[in-house]
């Protein structure tokens, strides 16, 4: 197995500390609000990641941090407090927050078959734990104190921004240009480790410091050191982690330990929605309800995240939901056709495409690839219960709950269901790549063919929403 090591900026071949269980730890959410299908992005690709192990015969040990506390509004320890901000908005405790929208985070995880990770720590059960480390780092002469917290002092620290490959001097020029420069810090970019706490703050805990609130970065510190010990395999995130969170971390672990405590550093490439950055003023921070309420079933979201690289940025529009949501009712109905016949393969091809598959998704988990090879064997020539077996080969990890949804129809897009001719879905399909050339001549001639056919496309604000005509929707 492969994977792209973000520390080396290289493809590297997978060697695990032990050859049977693999430790992860993956950057969990911070639980103020709902995660958009962004965050989501990022959770399919951890899943991708379990599963694709799994596939490779390694057992897991894998660990996601739920934040519920202490996550300010800038990731440089400014701003206010999120969790706290959310619960004065919402006149709720900040742990009546995070209990609600941690709840709500694991149905999300559900409802796109991302498996739940074997340890979800929250920050909140482990202040203790983050107390022992910074007072390892002040021991170690890493922390020192200021009127307002505990903070890391970088310059001590040779190996900052070998992650980011960003040199100190471009650290401290980015920190100067914030506002709030603390000019207590020894360094701009020194970050905090501990917060003392004002009257006012909420969540707040007895410390050698005084009473206070743990940053941001020292929780995954401690509870990767907690639950992983000293050196593990592979930790993952979202790219923006990279340059503050990610090199924070490494500065607290590695300066504590003495040693080199990642194996490999990896990170999902970013969603963005009508090729833009999804925004609260845009008003585009969709959740997976927004797009069940659409109609979409949750795990055509997840198609639409397999269609691409992980390593690459991924456009959301309604066009390509509505084509992710075509081609996973197609992908179903098909399955219903092989599963239902008892027709044999030639010998030896179902296994060629399982070592294919097997290949592919094990090169630094190409899944497009993965994917494609999946439709190959869909569409030969011949229908077997062969193919049907190979497909749930592969849903080990594209995870579409192929074996419940062979054969049904989809009830959530009424575009879906056996009684659809095929070539309707090639005609969508050939709608959005006109579309997206700029060919809307073509569109438009599409658009009659399958009218003609029963088949509206109607264009909202939103994009356009496929329905039987019987079952035009206001
Ligand atoms: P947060 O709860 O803000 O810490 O974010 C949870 C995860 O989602 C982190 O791993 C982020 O890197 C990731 N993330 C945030 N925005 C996006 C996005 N637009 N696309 C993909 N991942 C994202
Ligand atoms: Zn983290």
């Amino acid at each position: 197995m492969k994977v792209y090591n973000t520390l080396t900026r290289t493809k590297e071949e997978f060697r695990p500390i032990d050859s049977e269980t693999v430790t992860v730890y993956s950057c969990g959410p911070t639980v103020y609000s709902y995660a958009h299908i962004g965050n989501m992005r990022t959770y399919v690709f951890m899943d991708i990641l379990r599963r694709v192990l799994k596939l490779n015969g390694y057992k897991l040990r894998h660990v996601m941090n739920i934040t519920d506390v202490g996550h300010l509004t800038s990731d440089a320890d400014e701003g206010e407090d999120k969790m706290e901000k959310a619960a004065k908005s919402q006149s709720k405790t900040p742990w009546e927050i995070a209990e609600y929208y941690t709840g709500v985070f694991f149905s999300d995880l559900k409802r796109l078959n991302i498996e739940t990770p074997e340890i979800t720590p929250k920050a909140t059960d482990h202040i203790e734990e983050m107390i022992e480390f910074v007072k390892g780092l002040c021991d170690k002469g890493y922390g020192y104190e200021t009127s307002d917290g505990i903070y890391y002092d970088i310059s001590r620290f040779k190996r900052y921004g070998r992650l980011s490959r960003m040199n100190l001097e471009d650290q401290i020029a980015g920190a100067s240009e914030r506002v709030d420069v603390n000019n207590e810090k020894r360094h701009p970019a020194d970050f905090a480790l501990w917060k003392k706490a004002p009257k006012e703050h909420i969540m707040q805990w007895p410390s050698p410091w005084g009473m206070g609130y743990p940053g941001w970065h020292i929780e995954c510190s401690a509870m990767s050191r907690k639950y992983l010990g000293d050196r593990f395999d592979i930790h993952t995130g979202g790219v923006d982690h990279i340059p503050i969170h990610h090199e924070n971390e490494i500065a607290q672990s590695e300066a504590l330990t003495g040693h080199k405590t990642v194996n490999y550093w990896m990170h999902g490439e970013f969603l963005l929605v009508d090729n833009g950055k999804m925004s609260k003023s845009l008003g585009n921070t969709y959740t997976i309800s927004d797009l069940a309420e659409k109609g979409y079933s949750p795990l055509a979201y997840r198609y639409f995240c397999l269609n691409g690289n992980y390593r690459n940025k991924l456009n959301f529009t309604w066009d390509a939901m509505d084509a992710a949501q075509v081609s996973l009712d197609r992908l179903y109905e098909t399955l219903g056709k092989h599963k239902a016949e008892d027709d044999s393969l030639p010998e030896g091809l179902a296994d060629e495409w399982k070592k294919e598959f097997t290949d592919a998704v094990s090169d630094d988990l190409n899944v497009p690839l993965g994917l494609g090879i999946l439709w190959k064997a869909l569409r030969y020539p011949q229908k077997s219960r062969e193919i049907y077996e190979f497909a749930l080969f592969t849903d080990e990890v594209l995870g579409l709950s192929m074996e419940e949804n062979a054969g049904k129809d989809n009830k959530n897009n009424e575009c879906g269901g056996s009684d659809v001719p095929p070539e309707v879905y090639d005609l969508i399909e050939e709608r959005t790549n006109a579309k997206k050339n700029k060919d809307y001549k073509t569109a438009d001639e599409i658009r009659d063919k399958l009218k003609a056919m029963g088949i509206t496309l109607i264009d909202t604000k939103e994009g356009v929403k496929i329905v039987r005509e019987q079952n035009v929707r206001k």
